[in-house]
């Protein structure tokens, strides 16, 4: 049985209590578990039994599986603020980035399976330790698992928001099914060029779809807005990693932002790559170095030349940065 959460958040009402109290939140589940009978939870459309336990590219059956939960304070300040951000990472991944620092975690699934009770549990943890949201970290093979701890964590008391931190390799029926569910959307844009997404992440559709599954998070919770202490509390927050020698694309994905989104979108211009997974001597050479500063500050450059007016202000420290 679950233990009914004594925090309260003041003043701020999350997207998925109208759903809860007006009994469409359990219509959901009904729709995100069936989805898992000949998966399509995911664009690679396995259409694997999910519910008998098989599994295909996530390496994820019936259940999610946790490698983590705990009180994050490495993410950006709107979502951190000074209490932290509540982050459940998930293992198993259904993207094969080459360079994937948690190699382990997302290609070996290594990890604690959890049921719904165990999901909900692990969110009403992380209320109860004063966090200021509940952060699905690697979530976009496990949609049809969240939607299904969800009421369980509503009903014993979980009013914070939900922060879905995706790689924006969504299929539009999980994005359907988290309608009204999610308050903060947060995608990678990683790549521009099928080719690199080819490459590097075994998925040369991957930017097709993320211009249309970002567009759609957007067309749900729209810009970014905070409350009048800084916290996130509802909108879209778009991640970009630049890469070695330009191979994300930044300049195209800048201007795709300002261009279809809004050029008030919150974007993270991230350099924080480095050389991790299969990445090594013998293998992806090209990408086998830190970002210069000379990139990334180009990178940044191409933002603000596309119109964009809000880039997260966190800057990194180049002495780190070989
Ligand atoms: S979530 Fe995606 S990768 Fe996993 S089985 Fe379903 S369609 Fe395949």
């Amino acid at each position: 049985m679950l233990v009914k959460s004594r925090r309260a958040t003041t003043g701020f009402i999350p997207a998925y209590l109208r759903l809860y109290e007006s009994g469409e939140l359990e219509q959901r589940v009904e729709r995100a578990v069936a989805l898992l009978e000949s998966c399509t939870a995911c664009p690679r459309d396995c259409r694997v039994n999910r519910l008998a336990d098989k599994f295909a590219v996530c390496k994820t059956g019936r259940y999610a599986v946790v490698s983590s939960h705990f009180t994050h304070f490495g993410e950006e300040d709107c979502l951190r603020g000074w209490r932290g951000s509540g982050t459940i990472f998930f293992s198993g991944c259904n993207l094969r980035c080459v360079f994937c620092q948690n190699f382990d975690i997302s290609w070996q699934v290594r990890g604690t399976v959890a049921p719904p009770s165990n999901l909900a549990a692990m969110m009403l943890e992380l209320q109860e330790q004063g966090c200021h949201n509940i952060n699905f970290v690697t979530p976009e093979h496990v949609v049809p698992q969240i939607v299904e701890a969800l009421p369980l964590a509503v009903e014993a008391g979980l009013r914070l928001p939900i922060v879905y931190n995706t790689s924006a390799y969504d299929s539009m029926e999980s994005l359907e099914l988290l309608d009204g569910i999610v308050d903060i959307y947060m995608p990678d844009f990683k790549y521009w060029d099928s080719e690199m997404a080819r490459k590097y992440s075994k998925a040369p559709d991957y930017p097709q779809v993320a211009r249309r599954t970002i567009k759609e998070m957007h067309r749900q919770v729209g810009d970014l807005a905070m409350d009048d202490r800084g916290v996130a509390r509802r909108g879209l927050l778009v991640r970009h990693l630049v890469m070695p020698g330009d191979i994300a694309g930044t300049r195209e994905v800048a201007r795709w932002i300002a261009r279809e989104l809004s050029p008030t979108t919150y974007l993270n211009v991230m350099a924080q790559y480095y050389p991790a997974g299969k990445v090594s001597r013998s293998e992806y050479t090209e990408i086998n170095r830190r970002v210069l500063p000379s990139e990334y500050e180009k990178a940044l450059d191409e933002a603000y030349r596309a119109g964009l007016k809000r880039l997260d202000s966190r800057r990194p420290s180049y002495n780190r940065v070989v």
